[in-house]
């Protein structure tokens, strides 16, 4: 089968692989949409200190496709907790002490290991279109965000950052009666923000702050714009080893609370296919580029400026 394969940063390969095998409890899924997102665009040009297997790696992580064994039609999460831990036990399941990872979504199959496939499958509704299905792990990840920020009906919350995350976020926080303001420079990306529910602005004084584009200068903007006694969650991930430096007369006297926001939970997998189907919002305008797996590299290597995501169709 053909699958593109990381060699390191810069560095994507279309190859020629063996297709697997399925053994006890795997399932083998055909990959129907596979779709690209900030942190694949990220891990391309820095590798990635979680998410990747030895090199060279299997990479992307976003599928719908069918079950092979069965035909059914199913979204695969990228990881599963392994329940069994103290964090598990605790039931914050993004602390897994063992959570176990899933790539391979750019290729022609992918392997699910055991334990995905029993926590982490979902069958997908035959109305639901497969591109449209694949943001249901990007979208676990927003309302998971959306909980640990605790929105509260009638607050305000600046969504710092309007790539495909932001725009989900906003879509979460309206869901959770909250009043999202989008925060970006890109005229287009404010303008497409009222689509998923909120009003273009520029943060300062909300009270809650969630940075969503992983940059240094994102994450001070969030810290900057917290009214007093306002939470920031920090959603977007940095590079092992980023600093950020935080006004401590601020956090003390202006009673501030940061937190960071991690990937999802089963049960936040499960809301999000729901919150898709429901078609509550106009998932597909995030989709705004199709390629084969043989375009892919180049699209890495030089996006196009309207990118947000691209569905993958091997
Ligand atoms: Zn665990």
């Amino acid at each position: 089968m053909r699958a593109i394969r990381f060699h390191g940063p810069g560095d994507l390969r279309v190859e020629e692989v063996p297709r697997p095998e399925p053994g006890d409890g795997e399932l083998l899924v055909q990959v129907e949409t596979a779709l690209t997102d900030g942190t694949d665009l990220k891990t391309f040009r820095r590798g990635h200190p979680r998410l990747l297997g030895e090199l060279p790696s299997a990479f992307g992580h976003e599928l719908c496709g069918y079950d092979v064994a069965s035909g059914r039609r199913v979204v695969v999460a990228n990881s599963a907790p392994c329940g069994a831990c103290p964090a598990c036990e605790r039931k914050q399941e993004t602390l897994c002490e063992s959570l176990e990872f899933l790539n391979g979504a750019y290729a022609e199959f992918v392997l699910v290991p055991a334990r995905i496939a029993r926590v982490n499958v979902l069958p997908v509704p035959d109305r639901l279109p497969a591109r449209v299905a694949a943001l249901a792990e990007p979208l676990a990840c927003c309302l998971h965000g959306v909980d640990v920020a605790a929105v509260e009906a009638g607050e305000t919350v600046a969504i710092v950052g309007l790539g495909s995350i932001g725009l989900l976020l906003c879509a979460c926080v309206a869901d959770a009666g909250g009043w999202p303001v989008g925060v970006a420079r890109r005229p287009e990306r404010r303008e497409l923000a009222r689509e998923f529910g909120a009003e273009p602005g520029d943060g300062r004084g909300a009270d809650v702050l969630i940075e969503a584009a992983g940059t240094d200068e994102s994450w001070r903007t969030a810290l900057k714009l917290v009214r007093p006694g306002g939470r920031v969650v920090f959603f977007g991930g940095r590079e092992e080893g980023a600093q950020l430096a935080v006004d401590a007369y601020r956090l003390h006297y202006e009673e501030l609370t940061l937190q960071g926001a991690f990937h999802h939970t089963p049960r936040h997998f499960r809301a999000a296919l729901a919150f898709l189907a429901s078609g509550a919002y106009p998932w597909e305008r995030l989709i705004t580029h199709r390629v084969p797996l043989e375009q892919l590299p180049a699209l890495f290597a030089d996006p196009p400026p309207d990118l947000l995501k691209a569905a993958v169709v091997p």
